[in-house]
């Protein structure tokens, strides 16, 4: 492992300079995936900033919101009783992922930002457009199982790994920043970018820009609110497929809907299409097989992956009955 100088500074704004004055430099809260990274080889810095110091730890609800500090750890967000009332997806899916011995230690700010799981990516022996651009990605013709259906390109199809993400989308949150450029407000939907023909780079975050917070606005669609992970063990794995729903029912016509997915697209996905096919309309099983159907148009399918494209269907189906009460 390449070494690195560490410093803890106590403000944001001396934390964001150390950051942004040294072009490998890089934060670091719980280092649950950071860590194992540098330790592979697939990501190095020569200067690591940890921010544990810093006051960011705090969940408060005031004026509507939900303000979640960076710092917060998984398991004080799951447990939170106002999340667990206005956004129960949220604390689902925090207890859906990782084991609690990484719930106790990943912050909230890291796990948004941890790195895909695609094993060519994680091994620094192999090609990966992600980890070095113009190398190759050997996952569009071999072991693409896990892989995604949507939102990739010829450059890469690794999945977006975060439940949280995928939850937070779901009820319309908000990141929180502070740069070198100074704050900034970032709709969740914009967070996360697609690979396209840069596939190195995730998010929209500039280069020493740190995440302070998340704003979930409490409404009545994100209280009724749901996370389903399909995976393949029950604990300490990651999604294969993955539904994030919200629901604001008028007696049995859908008001209003969020769908989000994980585990089939290389960014969390939300589906306007599969929303307006609900959206107006009575719940039933018509409409959300429509929902489905319009979720994967436009899919790409691998070799080993196909499965999800029937799979992603089956589990929006059980999970809008369920959260619906539809029979
Ligand atoms: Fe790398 Fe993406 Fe290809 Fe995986 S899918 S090998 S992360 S370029």
């Amino acid at each position: 492992m390449r070494a690195f100088e560490y410093a803890r500074p106590t403000t944001v704004d001396e934390a964001v300079r150390l950051v942004a004055e040294r072009p490998d430099a890089g934060f670091i809260a719980g280092g649950t995936d950071l860590l194992n990274l540098m330790k592979d080889g697939a990501r190095a810095h020569d200067r690591l900033i940890d921010v544990n110091a810093l006051p960011l730890g705090d969940v408060v609800e005031a004026d509507g919101v939900i303000r979640i500090g960076a710092l917060a750890r998984m398991r004080e967000v799951a447990e939170h009783p106002a999340v667990l009332r206005a956004a129960p997806v949220v604390s689902s899916a925090l207890l859906n992922s990782a084991s609690p011995q990484v719930r106790n230690m990943a912050a909230i700010g890291g796990n948004l930002l941890q790195r895909t799981r695609c094993g060519y990516f994680r091994d620094a022996g192999s090609p990966c457009n992600k980890r070095v651009p113009g190398s190759g990605c050997p996952a569009l013709e071999g072991q693409n199982r896990l892989h995604a259906i949507l939102g990739g390109s010829d450059q890469c199809i690794a999945v977006h790994p975060s439940d949280l993400a995928v939850a937070l989308l779901a009820v319309d949150a908000t990141v929180l920043t502070q740069g070198p450029g100074g704050v900034r407000r970032i709709p969740m939907a914009d967070f996360h970018v697609v690979p396209g023909t840069t596939p190195d780079r995730e998010t929209a975050l500039a280069h020493g820009e740190l995440i302070t917070g998340v704003e979930i606005p409490t409404t009545p669609m994100a209280a009724n609110s749901r996370y389903l992970k399909l995976r393949d063990r029950a604990t300490f794995e990651f999604a294969v497929v993955a539904v994030a729903a919200a629901l604001d029912m008028s007696g049995n016509t859908v008001r209003d809907v969020r769908l989000t997915f994980g585990g089939v697209a290389t960014k969390p996905w939300r589906s306007l299409e599969a929303e307006a096919a609900l959206r107006g309309r009575r719940l039933s099983g018509d409409t959300i097989a429509a929902a489905g159907q319009a979720l994967v148009q436009g899919a790409v399918p691998r070799e080993h992956n196909a499965f999800k494209t029937d799979l992603v269907q089956r589990a929006l189906d059980g999970h809008l009955r369920d959260l619906g009460g539809v029979a």
